[in-house]
């Protein structure tokens, strides 16, 4: 099973996918998190996303296709996988698309989780991640059991330098532009799926499992 997570920044697609891959036991694939963890290796790729991460800006589609496909090609997601973050541009669904075609193979699931606008600015200022294991949560709805620690590492939870209020702006108008057409590209091959992301995240759950079967 092939399932790509579709949404604004900060509605819920990496809370979700991670969710989805333990239940179905998929490999959870996020672009921004093997962004991140090349940032923290300061590896050259990780110097250059962060250029345009830090704007609030795509990454080049060359660069994020490569990786990508890189790590779809792992053993590990022979079975299938969850794509968190990725394709967010046409030319990158489109890729995506022609690759697993080769292989005789496609996507089977796009889930769209939606979230207004109005909220996501909430959502991304309570964020808070964990830099080693990539476990998110919210101060508000999603704290940890410790204040500013990881539940499952016990690390320090940081805020993402990309979730200031000036910089979630200009990744919502990034996401309308760029990301949002996917929408309609995917309704198009007749596998795109809309669930009300404002709920909490357990009846976010609930739909996205009724969705998958
Ligand atoms: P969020 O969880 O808020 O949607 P991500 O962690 O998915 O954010 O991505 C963080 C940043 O990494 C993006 O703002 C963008 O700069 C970069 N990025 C991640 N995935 C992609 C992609 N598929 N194409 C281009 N840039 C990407
Ligand atoms: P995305 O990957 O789409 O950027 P995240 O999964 O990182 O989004 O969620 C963004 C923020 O909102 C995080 O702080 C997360 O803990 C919180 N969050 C996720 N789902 C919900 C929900 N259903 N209700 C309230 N907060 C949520
Ligand atoms: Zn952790």
């Amino acid at each position: 099973m092939k399932i790509i997570m579709l949404g604004a920044p900060g509605a819920g697609k990496g809370t979700q996918a991670k969710m989805i891959a333990e239940k179905y036991h998929l490999p959870h694939v996020s672009t921004g998190d093997i962004f991140r963890a090349n940032l923290k290796e300061g590896t050259e790729l990780g110097k250059k996303a962060k250029e345009y991460m830090d704007k609030g800006a795509l990454v080049p589609d060359e660069l994020t296709v490569e990786i990508l496909l890189d790590r779809v090609a792992k053993d590990d997601c022979k079975n299938g996988y969850v794509l968190d973050g990725f394709p967010r541009t046409i030319p990158q669904a489109e890729v995506l698309d022609k690759e697993l075609e080769k292989l005789g193979d496609k996507v089977d699931l796009a889930i769209d989780v939606e979230v207004p606008d109005e909220n996501i600015v909430r959502r991304m200022s309570g964020r808070r991640a964990c830099l080693k294991c990539g476990a998110t949560y919210h101060i508000e709805h999603i704290p940890p059991k410790q204040e500013g620690i990881c539940d499952n590492c016990g690390e320090p939870l940081v805020q993402r330098d990309d979730d200031k209020p000036e910089t979630v702006q200009k990744r919502l108008t990034v996401y309308h532009d760029q990301t949002a057409p996917l929408i309609d590209y995917y309704t198009k091959k007749n596998i795109l799926k809309t669930v009300d992301g404002t709920q909490d995240m357990e009846a976010v759950f609930a739909d996205i499992v009724k969705l998958v079967g």
